[in-house]
């Protein structure tokens, strides 16, 4: 088991967001969480990372419990839709500014950074400045300063929405072979359901402050749990 959240319960003011939510993801497993504009997702996956503190419940990670503890300290890094780059800052640079605020020895630092910028393929970018990258080249980077800190599990909240969709398409092929190449589980929030069914081990569909459903992509959609599942997933049932 990787992840583990029990009972969370999250809400603004007077507005509940999210209400007694459980989940267990396995290590390695890729899961997705789909559903509705507003229905929570992105304040899950903040309040895993510690960007929001949960009312009430518990987030376990690899047998150790990471809810009581600071952002850093946690193993979870995530990756954010608006993946802004410091703009005077290298691509090296930017990457490695995780690390040297965690004082991480220079030569391990460079070697973290040789190696994530091998698997996504941006070794002959290093150098560059932001603004000399394609937006596609730009979210690479953004997913690279993730995977320097080698964490055991990555948020994704909807990294490929401001592509467009050639590009989408591309990047959700990189996703896929990235995933084999890091050993980590991946929660990525997204609205694209065929991205989705592509890339997801599992599925987990949010309404209505609550999960409706935890199953594959081929379950979600031959057998919906609710009529809202099959409804949202378009499913003939
Ligand atoms: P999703 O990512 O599924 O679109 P969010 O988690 O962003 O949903 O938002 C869930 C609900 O919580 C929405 O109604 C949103 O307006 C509200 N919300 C999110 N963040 C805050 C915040 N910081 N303050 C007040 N309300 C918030
Ligand atoms: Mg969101």
């Amino acid at each position: 088991m990787s992840l583990e959240l029990k009972n969370i319960r999250k809400a603004f003011g007077a507005t509940p967001v999210l209400d007694e939510v459980s989940l267990t993801l396995q290590s390695r497993e890729f899961i997705a969480f789909l559903g509705p504009s507003g229905s929570g997702k992105s304040t899950l996956l903040r309040i895993i990372a510690g960007l929001e503190t949960a009312d009430a419940g518990e987030v376990w990670l690899e047998g150790r419990r990471i809810d009581t503890l600071p952002p850093g300290e946690r193993g979870v890094a995530m990756v954010f839709q608006q993946y802004a780059l410091y703009p005077h800052m290298s691509v090296r640079e930017n990457m490695a500014f995780g690390l040297r605020n965690a004082r991480v020895p220079r030569a391990e630092i460079d070697t973290l950074v040789d190696d994530a910028a091998r698997v996504l393929e941006i070794e002959q970018l290093l150098e560059r400045k932001p603004d000399q990258l394609s937006g596609g080249q730009r979210q690479r980077v953004a997913i690279g300063r993730a995977i320097v800190k080698r964490p055991k599990l990555f948020l994704l909240d909807e990294p490929l929405s401001n592509l467009d969709a050639a590009l989408r398409l591309r990047t959700r092929v990189e996703l896929a072979q990235l995933r084999q190449r890091v050993e980590a589980a991946m929660i990525m929030v997204t609205h694209d359901q065929a991205e989705a069914m592509t890339l997801a081990d599992r599925i987990v569909v949010f309404n209505d402050r609550r999960i409706q459903q935890v199953a594959t992509p081929v379950e979600i959609y031959s057998r919906p749990a609710n009529t809202f599942v099959a409804r949202f997933v378009g499913s003939p049932a």
